[in-house]
């Protein structure tokens, strides 16, 4: 039995906070303002994966209010919503991103984010695809206004 799930999340950019995406920390004059370290691909994956197995959303499980989950690296949040998909007798098939900015060039760093994620989920660096995309100056990401990512996972009856 295979299940499907997406998920979606933006984060403002801003200065003075580092950006951290797919748990990379890479060098920029903006960065992701949030609770958590803000990394909008963590928080997309994390909602598809939840999304897929019927478990709500990031919200409810890590709360933007309060000190537990502040400065927080989203890469412990992704690794609890692993073992979440797993207790609910999942197995990850595959995952599928897409990471919306018009600045810095994400290019060199995506390897990086693959390796990490796959890590933290425990699963293989080709089990989980990552890409990047500007939008050609257009909107709040082609303005540098902000940073979104999109992302859809297939999970796996285990
Ligand atoms: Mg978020």
């Amino acid at each position: 039995m295979f299940r499907i799930g997406n998920g979606y999340d933006v984060h403002r950019l801003v200065e003075g906070r580092k950006l951290i995406l797919g748990g990379v920390d890479i060098p920029h004059s903006l960065g992701l303002d949030g609770h958590s370290d803000a990394d909008a691909l963590c928080h997309a994956l994390c909602d598809a994966l939840l999304g897929a197995c019927g478990a709500g959303d990031l919200g409810k499980y890590f709360p933007d209010t309060g000190e537990k989950w502040k400065g927080v690296s989203s890469l412990v949040l992704l690794e609890k919503v692993g073992e979440v998909v797993a207790e609910r007798g999942y197995q990850i098939a595959n995952t599928d991103a897409t990471i919306v900015a018009q600045q810095p060039k994400l290019a060199p760093h995506i390897e990086a984010m693959i390796i990490n994620i796959a890590k933290t989920l425990k699963i293989d660096p080709d089990q989980v695809s990552i890409k990047a995309t500007t939008t050609e100056k257009l909107g709040f990401a082609g303005r540098e206004e902000g940073i979104a990512a999109y992302a859809v996972t297939l999970l796996q009856a285990k």
